[in-house]
């Protein structure tokens, strides 16, 4: 809904335009007009990681490792063939190469 700036009557869309019914001010619709807000959450990128090479591109998480001393661990999610479950995040241990899942 947009309102008039001279008068804060309501704005009609007409032909590219708008205009206010009250006192007849006219304006353009501008493309920010147009845009539609995105939704940042569905947005959310899921990675999945297969294949060995592609660990170096992923980002690291201070946690510590249950296998050594390290507290640096690749991390990416995972979202499970089970329907009922949510995605999981994986670790990755820098140092030994030890892998597992976040349990919440
Ligand atoms: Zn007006
Ligand atoms: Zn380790």
């Amino acid at each position: 809904m947009m309102f008039c700036p001279q008068c804060k009557g309501l704005m009609i869309s007409s032909g590219g335009q708008l205009k206010c019914k009250k006192c007849g001010y006219i304006r353009e619709i501008e493309v920010s007009d147009r845009l539609k807000k995105t939704d940042k959450r569905l947005e959310k990128e899921i990675t999945i990681v297969d294949e060995e090479e592609k660990i170096a591109t992923l980002p690291t998480a201070s946690i510590k490792c249950p296998e050594c001393d390290c507290t640096t661990a690749y991390w990416w999610l995972r979202q499970l063939r089970a329907a009922d479950e949510s995605e999981v995040r994986f670790f990755r241990c820098t140092a030994c190469g030890k892998t597992w899942r976040e349990y919440d």
